[in-house]
C-alpha cells in the first residue's frame, strides 16, 4: 500500500497552505475551481496520469479521519468553501449527506445534547471493540450517528473512562 506515502506528502502539500482566520477557519490558500471551492491533486493509480483534483476540505478530512465512504460528503456549518478545518467539527467541516444537512439545519441548536445522551455504556464497548479490530472511526461514527470527535474520544478513553 502506498497510501501511508501517499498521505504524508499530501499533509506536507496542504496544511503549510493554510491560515487561521479570526472565526476559527482554516482557510486553504491554494488553487480553487470554478466554484470557488479550494482544490488539491491527490494521487489515484485509476487515473491516467495517476492523480485527480480533490475538494481540499475532503482531502483533509481523510488526512484525519481516512477515507471518505463514497456516500457521504464533508459539509461546512461555517459555509465557508474554502475552510478545510476538519477538528472542530462542531463548528466548521463534519460528515453527512443532503438529508443529514437538512436536519442537521433545522436541529443545529439542539445537536450537543443529542449527541451527549445518544451514548450507551454498551455502544461504548461496541465503538472501542470495532476502533481496535481497524474500523475507520468516521465509519463508526456514521453507524452510531455521532461525531467521529466523539468516537475518537471514547477510543481514547477521554470520555467514559469507568467503561
Ligand atoms: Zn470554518
Amino acid at each position: 500500500m502506498t497510501t501511508g506515502r501517499c498521505s504524508r506528502l499530501l499533509s506536507e502539500r496542504l496544511w503549510p497552505r493554510t491560515r487561521r482566520a479570526s472565526n476559527g477557519c482554516l482557510e486553504w490558500l491554494g488553487g480553487v475551481n470554478s466554484q470557488g471551492r479550494g482544490v488539491i491533486g491527490v494521487r489515484d493509480n485509476s487515473r491516467p496520469n495517476g492523480i485527480r483534483m480533490e475538494q481540499v476540505h475532503r482531502a483533509a478530512w481523510t488526512l484525519i479521519y481516512g477515507l471518505i465512504p463514497e456516500n457521504v460528503q464533508i459539509l461546512h456549518h461555517c459555509d465557508n468553501p474554502l475552510c478545510c478545518e476538519v477538528v472542530d467539527i462542531e463548528h466548521h467541516c463534519y460528515t453527512g449527506d443532503y438529508r443529514q444537512n437538512a436536519e442537521d439545519r433545522s436541529v443545529r441548536g439542539r445537536h450537543h445534547m443529542r449527541i451527549g445522551l445518544a451514548v450507551s455504556r454498551e455502544m461504548v464497548l461496541d465503538i472501542r471493540l470495532r476502533a481496535s479490530s481497524g474500523e475507520l472511526q468516521n465509519v463508526i461514527a456514521k453507524f452510531y450517528n455521532l461525531s467521529p470527535q466523539n468516537i475518537s474520544r471514547i477510543v481514547l478513553r477521554q470520555t467514559w473512562q469507568n467503561v
